[in-house]
């Protein structure tokens, strides 16, 4: 067993230290470790408190960057921040949270050593637990989704989209079977919140201009489907905005299809609720989130959608030491008439979440009073590809240009550090200035193909003539 409070009276005669546990190392883990270790700097110094956060990445994702990332106009490096960087006086501990026993105070943590020592899963003990797992993509059980489908919540996913769609151009130019190339060109997501519209539009956007590039595919040859199962699409920017950016994409022949569902997709066609059949080898699922899965694994309250019971003071509800914010919290909605209304899931909640969070664990060790969270949403803004926009903020609408403008500042006043702010910045500089990227590295994720080629054996899942890079597996990745 580890013991997180191995600084625990360092020094005869020293109050005895505070362990805190931090589980994610999402928006709210950082930046909850973040205000932490700037408002208890002396007692970390001191060896008095220590912070440790669990996380299985060693960055944090600006998650709203990712369609810009899918798109080629930031790279992926720059979409992340590097917590070892950022949280410099806490211990970052590479691993995910199996179970948490809040009663014993203990977290079943299972490291990227954990399986190669052989030795079973790390014990992790506490005395102050900050839950910020997250969501997780919320599916259904639509026959071939979870072979084929395409998730969009993290870098790994938007990076290898963008490859999977350039990928699936290549396919289509140097195909001699129509049903092939029109399968490859076409592409279908599911969901019409933020992340599908933006992931969408973003991505079609580009392989509108790589298409410049092909002898033989013209813009108009590859078709993008929006399914949708509500009679609206990006409720975040209000129902007018949501009509605006509708027409917007109808006018750039995406197909947008409200009140509609994916039934199936197996065998690589996707078969929608209103009867169409589309083949395809690009099924994108972007249809919601739910809690992440340890939230299950806890001794801790949650609720009929599986969601943590807090209070407005951002505790988990009825019990001691233990807090929460972001997706994984049902928080009340103290700004809202309508009784029993939780924030929703989103960065705007998240962030502002974790201001009150860390203060009120600071106020709880000093034995002060805590605050409730209240924050009213102020709207959204949402990229539909370059140059254009849509954005209804503090009551204001914006459309085209302008709200893509917005959207660009709001963000990069957002994402954190200056360093990123910085090479972002740059990045968009130097795109206005140069053309954009336009070929798939999907061969990047088989970085030893070509040595094995070369010492006699065959890369996995290709065939003999497969050329390089060309990954035709079911899985739609590359
Ligand atoms: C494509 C996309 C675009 C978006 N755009 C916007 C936007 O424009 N505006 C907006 O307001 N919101 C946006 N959001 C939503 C926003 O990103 C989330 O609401 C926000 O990230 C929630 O923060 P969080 O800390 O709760 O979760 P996350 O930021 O997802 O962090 C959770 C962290 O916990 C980690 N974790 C999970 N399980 C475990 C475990 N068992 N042990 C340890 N660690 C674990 C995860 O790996 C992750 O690092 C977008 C989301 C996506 C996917």
């Amino acid at each position: 067993m580890v013991k997180a409070a191995n600084l625990r009276g360092t020094t005869p005669g020293t109050p005895p230290s505070t362990s805190i546990l931090v589980v994610g190392g999402g928006y709210v883990g950082m930046y909850t470790a973040l205000r932490l270790q700037r408002k208890l700097k002396q007692e970390l110094d001191s060896g008095r408190v220590e912070i440790v956060v669990i996380t299985p990445d060693p960055y944090m994702t600006y998650q709203p960057f990712l369609p810009e990332a899918a798109a080629g106009n930031i790279s992926p490096r720059h979409v992340v921040v590097p917590l070892r960087r950022v949280l410099k006086r806490c211990k970052i501990l590479l691993g995910e949270a199996t179970a948490i026993d809040h009663a014993k105070r203990t977290a079943t943590v299972a490291t990227l050593a954990t399986a190669e020592e052989g030795t079973g899963p790390v014990e992790i003990t506490y005395d102050e637990l900050v839950i910020a797992p997250g969501s997780v993509s919320r599916t259904l059980p639509v026959p071939g989704l979870a072979e084929h489908g395409i998730g969009f919540k993290t870098v790994e996913e938007a990076i290898g989209l963008r490859n999977h769609v350039i990928e699936q151009m290549d396919i289509a130019s140097s195909t001699r079977d129509p049903a092939i190339r029109d399968a490859a060109l076409t592409f279908v997501f599911v969901g019409g919140g933020y992340a599908g519209v933006e992931a969408l539009a973003e991505l079609e956007d580009m392989a509108r201009y790589t298409a410049r590039y092909y002898h033989n595919i013209k813009p108009d040859d590859l078709k993008w489907i929006l399914v949708e199962a509500s009679n609206r699409i990006l409720p975040e920017v209000g129902e007018e905005m949501g009509k605006y950016a509708i027409r917007e994409l109808r006018a750039r022949n995406i197909d947008v299809r409200l009140e509609t569902r994916l039934d199936s997709c197996e065998d690589r066609v996707a078969l929608l609720s209103d009867g169409s059949r589309f083949p395809t080898r690009t099924v994108v699922w972007t249809a919601g989130v739910k809690p992440a899965p340890l939230l299950a694994a806890t001794d801790l309250p949650l609720n009929e959608r599986g969601r943590l019971k807090c209070t407005a003071q951002l505790t988990v509800a009825g019990v001691d030491h233990a807090w929460a914010a972001g997706d994984a919290a049902a928080v009340p909605d103290v700004t809202s008439d309508e009784p029993g209304k939780e924030t929703a899931p989103n960065a705007q909640h998240a962030v502002r979440q974790t201001k009150v969070l860390a203060e009120n664990i600071v106020a709880s060790l000093r034995g002060e009073p805590l605050k409730e969270y209240a924050h009213k949403y102020v709207g959204s803004v949402a990229s539909l590809g370059l140059h254009k926009g849509v954005a209804h903020v503090y009551g204001r609408k914006l459309k085209g240009y302008p709200a893509w403008l917005m959207h660009r500042v709001y963000h990069l006043s957002r994402v954190p550090t200056f360093n990123r702010k910085a090479r972002v910045l740059a990045e968009w500089t130097l795109s206005g200035l140069f053309k954009r990227e336009i070929v798939s590295l999907g061969s990047l994720e088989h970085p030893r193909a070509e040595f094995e080629l070369a010492a006699g054996g065959r890369r996995p899942g290709h065939g003999p003539d497969t050329p390089k890079g060309g990954s035709h597996d079911d899985s739609g990745g590359t």
